[in-house]
């Protein structure tokens, strides 16, 4: 490198010499004007290491992302404006890129602090984050903000992008900026600047117009390249999570390029909340929450008990054929047994409180790992006993705090479709691939065709953080990848994402509205088999210690019963569906018709109801098609003289008459083959 130029790589492999200085910006009108004015931010990775990262950030980690100095050799993403000093990979982002979305969306909090401090100029600002969604600010002011303050602060947003000011990087030295914020009463920024940054600073801030931040950045090169916003709800936070301090309010909103992507956007959450499974399990009585039971426990109405039971027995049956044991255990156990497993001392928080009884206190499992390994510990075992796969559909119970239940997704009781895998090492990376492929059969059996795969594996520079030795955790991460390899399912690794005990591989679900839902997990633990001294003899003579692998596929049978719910927005595939077929007698004269069907379409193993009331046909068949009954059969004395059946299929409307055996193997083919259709 000579003094006064560097070399900038491109992501298609050219190197560009330019002066120090140059600006990712210059670069972009260098390669084309169109791509200058496409651009928002750039993305620097150091040549020696070019780790991904990602700025995507929740609620929780925002604070401390949004500050803190970035790690060392990681890829950052910076202003377009920002002068290159060194030898560098640069990436231009544009709106093609995920991540200058992020960039587009803390940039419209700025503008909305803006725009909230002309409208209020008593407010003290907190910070504001981009989240998967949009964005948020926290706000201090006495005043609560009304719904009018929230449309009158949207409409300046648009003020403040309209005159397009730059948004300016500029460093203040630390002891000043922080004089400036004590002086004006600015309590959050004063902590801010306090914690993330140190004596001797520059402390960096970003001005567009008058106003000015307390940030990192990046931002877009001006307010007017934020181009769509809306502003969706206001709610209380208090300052730093402690409910001692002063009340904040969190503004949220949302942000995008265009207008057409906003919109689609609140088309998608407009579908979604109609397929909420709380509205859809009321409306289809599936289940329900009682408050004098207690919250986050589930009552399976029959309707909803019915395709549990489908699911359930489909679960089970696989589970034998593909060589597990079934085995059942108990829902609570000694606080004794809680210790050994370790749950007692790192999971205790999220326990149900014991109870005494006369011989000791006990505990609700909150999980089904430690009744198994009793159940493998019970007889000696060898080599020729392995592997041991024992599977249970367990009820679990876990606390999780009142208030924060949601629906069938988050509860205090559910059923795990558990299984533990007890294995000798050589045979990890073929018990993985019968997970895998047994993970792949639940997913494309329930009607969801596609799922992305996360392998999480330890880091082994943070050796002490993580149970197990090295040849362990190599066997079972090296086991994982080529059982991924040999099933040619792409995955993502995330390196130091482990659990303590071991590497898993997690499964997300695409659904219909393309929104992604953890559910099966296989999980490699180092920890349990050395606590409860598992062992087996090996072949040498020897005692051995088991591996063991926890998995589960549904993950929650309440949970997966929610994600189903949403997915077909009630409309199962007839083989799940609690009801089949519904019966509609054109009147009364015709009952005798439709008992005769009811008892042939049963006897068939079809699940039928007769609507038998005195009512209009119409009233019937549209009270059958809310429920989202697949088929509706409506017959008069014309199909009663015939012996056919008059069809209506959900979805598709009348698909005239037909002779009921004909109908009944139409009906019974789709079931066998579980199809998705009807
Ligand atoms: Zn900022
Ligand atoms: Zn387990």
């Amino acid at each position: 490198m000579s003094e006064q130029t560097i070399a900038v790589h491109l992501p298609d492999g050219a190197v560009r010499e330019v002066a120090v200085g140059t600006t990712p910006l210059e670069i972009a009108h260098s390669i084309s004007p169109r791509l200058a004015a496409a651009s928002v931010a750039a993305r620097l990775t150091p040549l020696a290491g070019a780790n991904e990262t990602t700025t995507t950030t929740t609620e929780e980690t925002t604070e401390a992302s949004m500050y803190a100095a970035e790690a060392a050799g990681a890829s950052r993403l910076v202003d377009l404006s920002t002068p290159l000093t060194t030898d560098i990979q640069l990436a231009l982002l544009t709106e093609k890129d995920p991540e200058a979305l992020t960039v587009v969306r803390h940039s419209a909090a700025h503008v909305m602090a803006t725009a909230v401090l002309e409208l209020f100029p008593e407010t003290k600002l907190g910070h504001g984050p981009a989240t998967d969604q949009g964005f948020f600010y926290d706000f201090y002011r006495e005043k609560p903000f009304t719904p009018e303050d929230l449309e009158a602060i949207e409409k300046k947003m648009h003020e403040v992008i309209a005159r397009d000011d730059k948004f300016v990087h500029e460093f203040v030295p630390r002891e000043k900026s922080l004089a400036e914020f004590e002086k004006d009463g600015d309590f959050m920024k004063t902590h801010f600047v306090t914690r993330f940054t140190k004596a001797g600073d520059e402390v960096s801030f970003y001005r567009n117009g008058k106003f000015v931040d307390f940030c990192r950045g990046p931002h877009v090169p001006s307010t007017g390249r934020v181009k769509a916003i809306k502003l969706t709800k206001v709610a209380g936070a208090y300052w730093l999570g402690d409910e001692k301090n002063p009340q904040l309010q969190r503004v949220y909103g949302t942000a995008f390029f265009s207008k057409k992507e906003m919109d689609a956007h609140f088309a998608r959450l407009e579908e979604a909340a109609k397929r909420d499974h709380r509205l859809i399990g009321k409306q289809l009585d599936l289940f329900s929450i009682q408050e004098l039971a207690g919250s986050g426990l589930i009552f399976w109405h029959p309707k909803g008990a019915m395709i549990r039971k489908i699911m359930e027995d489909w679960m089970r049956e696989e589970c034998i054929r593909r060589g597990y044991s079934l085995v059942y255990t108990p829902h609570v156990a000694k606080v004794n047994l809680w210790q050994t497993s370790g749950h007692e001392g790192f999971y205790s928080q999220n326990m149900f409180t014991p109870m005494e009884l006369d011989d000791g206190m006990y505990r609700m499992k909150p999980m089904n790992c430690p009744f198994h390994i009793l159940i493998y510990k019970n007889s000696p075992k060898s080599y020729r006993d392995l592997p041991a796969r024992y599977a249970e559909l367990g009820n679990v119970y876990r606390y999780e705090r009142s208030g924060t239940m949601h629906g069938l997704l988050r509860v205090r009781g559910f059923t795990q479709d558990d299984a533990h895998i007890f294995c000798m090492p050589s045979q990890i990376e073929d018990e993985v691939v019968a997970c895998i492929e047994f993970a792949k059969a639940v997913l494309t059996t329930f009607g969801f065709k596609e799922f992305k795969v996360e392998l999480s594996t330890w880091d082994p520079n943070d050796r002490a953080h993580y149970a197990g030795s090295d040849e362990n955790w190599n066997l079972a991460v090296g086991g994982l990848k080529r059982a991924l390899d040999r099933e040619g399912i792409p995955y993502k690794t995330i390196a130091g994402e482990a659990a303590f005990y071991g590497p898993k591989i997690d499964f997300k679900l695409v659904d219909v509205l393309g929104r992604l839902w953890q559910l099966s997990t296989v999980q490699f633990d180092f920890n349990l088999p050395a606590r409860f001294e598992m062992e087996y003899v090996g072949e040498d003579g020897e005692k051995h210690q088991p591996v063991m692998v926890h998995r589960a596929l549904f993950g929650s049978v309440e949970r997966f019963f929610g994600v189903l719910i949403e997915h077909y927005a009630g409309a199962f595939p007839l083989w799940l569906a609690p009801v089949q077929v519904g019966l509609v007698p054109i009147s009364e004269k015709h009952i005798g018709y439709a008992v005769k069907l009811e008892s042939a379409l049963k006897n068939a193993g079809l699940r039928v109801e007769v609507d038998a009331r005195n009512e209009k046909m119409n009233a019937k068949i549209r009270d059958f098609a809310n429920q989202k009954t697949p088929y509706i059969l409506v017959f008069g004395d014309k199909e009663a003289e015939a012996g056919t059946v008059s069809v209506r299929t959900r979805g598709k409307g009348d698909q005239g008459s037909m002779p009921l055996d004909e109908f009944i193997a139409k009906a019974k083919a789709l079931i066998e083959s579980k199809a998705i259709e009807l």
